[in-house]
């Protein structure tokens, strides 16, 4: 993104398409930990990912909550209110710190509504997402976990162009629903391969190619949906309603 911080425009990347978004843009940082609350009033600012990771979580009446829903530059976080729709039950966090650039919502909604191209644009992410969620239904129902958090790494270290994740076991348990313990044993038998190593807080990919024979399929599968989206830095996503960035 460049700003001009003089009268706000800012050159976006958003739904795999360059936009110029005039009026109070405004770049904020997005720190570890910091919770997006969801309201279903219209918000007053929308949010497009510069960088960081930004992962929701669904909440069950039981008391269980699973992350349904990962974000990552170039996605809009208000993407539901877009859409006209708004989710309940659910929370966001900053999983790994990173940038946002803020403008106005109506200023959005209403370049959306003028600009054809950024209207293909957010069809076309909101049709990769829904290839991906059916790929990862699919992929939930048949691959063993190994398979799984191999493709999770590599799908991540894309999104994010990083070899080091700075994601913990316990954040990558959440990620992929099932307990720490599993995610330990799991991430333990990659490291045995020296597919991958631990660093402080961070996995760290040692070896990708061989990582992308222990991942499922699904990875390729996916990382093709985002083909199409010639030029993009990353694919739209669902996403959630009023935030506030604590
Ligand atoms: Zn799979």
């Amino acid at each position: 993104m460049h700003d001009d911080p003089s009268n706000g425009a800012a050159s976006i990347s958003i739904f795999g398409t360059e936009k110029i978004l005039t009026g109070h843009a405004q770049r904020i940082s997005l720190p570890k930990g910091a919770a997006i609350r969801q309201h279903p009033e219209t918000p007053r600012f929308a949010h497009v990912l510069l960088s960081g990771l930004i992962a929701t979580s669904l909440r069950f009446k039981e008391g269980r909550s699973v992350f349904t829903r990962v974000q990552s530059a170039g996605d809009l976080i208000e993407i539901d209110h877009v859409l006209g729709c708004y989710q309940a039950d659910t929370v966001s966090r900053v999983l790994i710190p990173g940038v946002a650039v803020r403008i106005p919502f109506a200023t959005l909604q209403s370049t959306i509504e003028e600009d054809a191209g950024l209207r293909k644009g957010l069809l076309r992410s909101l049709g990769q997402r829904v290839l991906e969620a059916e790929c990862l239904s699919a992929c939930n129902l048949v691959h063993p976990l190994e398979q799984r958090l191999a493709r999770y790494l590599l799908d991540i270290a894309q999104r994010m162009n990083v070899i080091s994740i700075p994601l913990t076991q316990g954040q990558l348990a959440q990620l992929l629903g099932v307990r720490r313990t599993s995610i330990v044993f799991t991430a333990g038998e990659l490291r045995r391969k020296k597919l991958i190593d631990f660093r402080r807080a961070s996995i760290l990919i040692q070896d990708s190619l061989q990582l992308e024979q222990a991942a499922c399929d699904c990875y390729r599968k996916i990382a093709n949906y985002r083909v199409v989206d010639a030029g993009a830095s990353a694919s739209g996503d669902l996403a959630l309603a009023e935030q506030q960035v604590a």
